[in-house]
């Protein structure tokens, strides 16, 4: 395949929202810099955009706004790419015998889209099935959130955060639902303001047809106190 060839098909890719892996797609020396590197890097890039889009860098309010985007990209945004943010897997014997479902859910969802850098605003319902070890609940939380704060792919995300809660809880009984607001579809492009995307992934026992409509059926209560 031709070069261009090549780009224009990674271009309707991206267009239409299709991931390409499981795993967020980095580079071997991604943290070869220091976050202080990639800031001073990224300040300088963003101030490029600003000067190419023909705005005065000079003005008051828009002085710090390469720095600012630099820090928010690199510590906040995308704080979730290295793995030494990720949550420590700190987990507990299930002492109270507990053998039925947990579901944690309205987790608030903020992450970014990588094919436009723009936010991706939702909610995600994690449950699982113990089969021995628990994990405290605003784990479930920390891990949905360490793997949203990256650019990403929402059937990505949603199957991150189960391996993820698979691996720390040793069983695949475990599933995860997102429903999420993409702001590239809402805002631009085809502008649909009402839309939103959903995505599941089941592990184990969810994949049998009673466990998931049980596990849909209480993301449907209201839970409004
Ligand atoms: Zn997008």
């Amino acid at each position: 395949m031709k070069f261009d060839e090549k780009l224009e098909e990674f271009e309707s890719l991206g267009d239409n929202h299709v991931g390409t892996s499981s795993n967020t797609p980095m580079r071997q020396d991604a943290f070869k810099l220091t976050n202080e590197e990639k800031i001073d890097i990224i300040k300088d890039d963003v101030q490029h955009i600003m000067e190419t889009l023909g705005l005065d860098l000079t003005d008051d309010s828009l002085k710090g706004t390469p720095n600012r985007v630099a820090k928010m990209f690199v510590k906040e945004l995308f704080g979730g790419l290295n793995p030494e943010k990720k949550p420590n897997a700190s987990t507990f014997e299930n002492k109270y015998q507990y053998g039925e479902m947990l579901v944690e859910k309205n987790i608030t969802v903020y992450s970014t889209c990588e094919h436009h850098l723009l936010p991706i605003v939702g909610k995600a319902h994690v449950a699982y099935i113990s089969n021995g070890t628990v994990v405290g609940l605003s784990k479930m939380n920390r891990i949905v959130d360490y793997f949203a704060k990256r650019p990403q792919v929402q059937e990505r995300l949603t199957i991150q955060i189960v391996k993820e809660l698979q691996e720390v809880l040793n069983t695949q009984d475990v599933a995860c639902v997102i429903d999420a607001k993409h702001l590239c579809v809402n805002s631009r492009g085809i502008r649909d303001t009402e839309s939103s995307t959903i995505t599941s992934e089941f592990g184990g026992k969810f994949k049998e047809k009673e466990t998931k409509r049980e596990f849909l059926d209480y993301i449907k209560l209201d839970t409004s106190f």
